[in-house]
């Protein structure tokens, strides 16, 4: 499985931030890079972003409405008192700066110290829509590490309360000692592609005129590319045969992994399942007004969405 050469830059996927995984377990190191005047903290509340704003703008109506963008990251820096909240250790930056996020809940609000005066909590999707390589990497990474540790404070094996260990990176349960790793679920998001014409369809959550790429979980025991065709099979009717890898995204809403593929189908005709309001088949003139938004009744997902770029590297290729 390889990427193209040309891979575009997708937003949340990060760069410039060095995990430094083997401090994780070093408990001094990392008390003493927190406590550190170098220090960069990315502030969440609830999954949302702390950002350098007065007033948040706030989320769209449906999935795929229009929506003010929205604002860059408040970082804080130097030695700031969050003590009473978990924090993460995510890495260092290039300049070997230690980078943390922390979790608030109830205390601090943006009313109170440390974070009075300096920004809001605005909803992750609006904020992270214009954050570049390093802050939405560092978004992403954040907000699915504390969704999970959020979701997995009891031991799966035993029932026993467990606690994060390792900087963040790891839960631990005293009782039975099982240790417990943040889980990352695959999702296959892909067009079907034949005869010069590409398969979207639409769910009937979706602001009208919104269209898509196919997407769905991979279960165990499959490929990723057996998933991918699965998919399409069960929500179209339409068989598919060969498959391509080209990039994926991290998409922390929990915890997925989104990875993009194009499939070759096989045959046209679509029969549809309850899962999507509607399904056809959209020919490289229509793909390209979808995405630059010149079609008269439908447009495609924003370039935030890793189906823009999907389809964008089928038009590429296939011009
Ligand atoms: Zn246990």
């Amino acid at each position: 499985m390889s990427s193209s050469p040309d891979v575009p830059w997708i937003p949340l996927t990060g760069a410039g931030l060095d995990r430094a995984a083997h401090r994780r377990c070093d408990a001094a190191w990392i008390a003493a890079a927190r406590a550190s005047e170098r220090a960069r903290i990315l502030v969440l509340r609830g999954g949302a972003l702390f950002v350098d704003a007065l007033e948040a703008t706030p989320p769209p109506s449906r999935i795929g409405a229009d929506v003010a963008p929205g604002h860059p990251l408040r970082w804080l820096t130097g030695a700031v008192a969050l003590d009473d909240v978990e924090s993460l250790f995510l890495g260092e930056d290039e300049s070997g700066a230690p980078v943390f996020a922390v979790e608030v809940a109830g205390a601090p609000g943006i009313a109170d110290a440390p974070l009075r005066g300096l920004g809001v909590f605005e909803d992750f999707r609006v904020a992270a829509m214009g954050l570049g390589p390093f802050d939405g990497g560092a978004a992403a990474t954040a907000r699915a590490m504390f969704e999970w540790h959020r979701h997995h404070r009891f031991c799966s094996r035993c029932g026993a309360p467990s606690r994060a260990v390792d900087a963040g990176w790891k839960r631990s349960c005293d009782a039975c000692r099982a240790e417990h790793f943040p889980r990352t679920d695959p999702v296959v998001i892909m067009l079907a592609v034949r005869g010069g014409r590409c398969l979207l369809g639409r769910q009937r959550a979706w602001a009208p005129g919104l269209w898509s790429c196919l997407a769905g979980f991979v279960e165990p025991g499959e490929t990723l590319e057996q998933a991918a065709a699965r998919e399409v099979l069960e929500e179209t009717g339409i068989r598919c045969g060969r498959a391509e890898y080209l990039f994926g995204q991290p998409w922390p809403f929990p915890s997925s992994l989104m990875l993009g593929l194009l499939l070759e189908a096989l045959d046209d005709t679509i029969t549809l399942d309850d899962e999507l309001e509607d399904a056809r088949w959209f020919t490289r003139d229509e793909a390209m007004a979808l995405l630059q938004r010149t079609h008269p009744t439908a447009f495609a997902p924003p370039r935030f969405a890793i189906a823009h770029h999907v389809l964008r590297a089928w038009l590429e290729r296939s011009g």
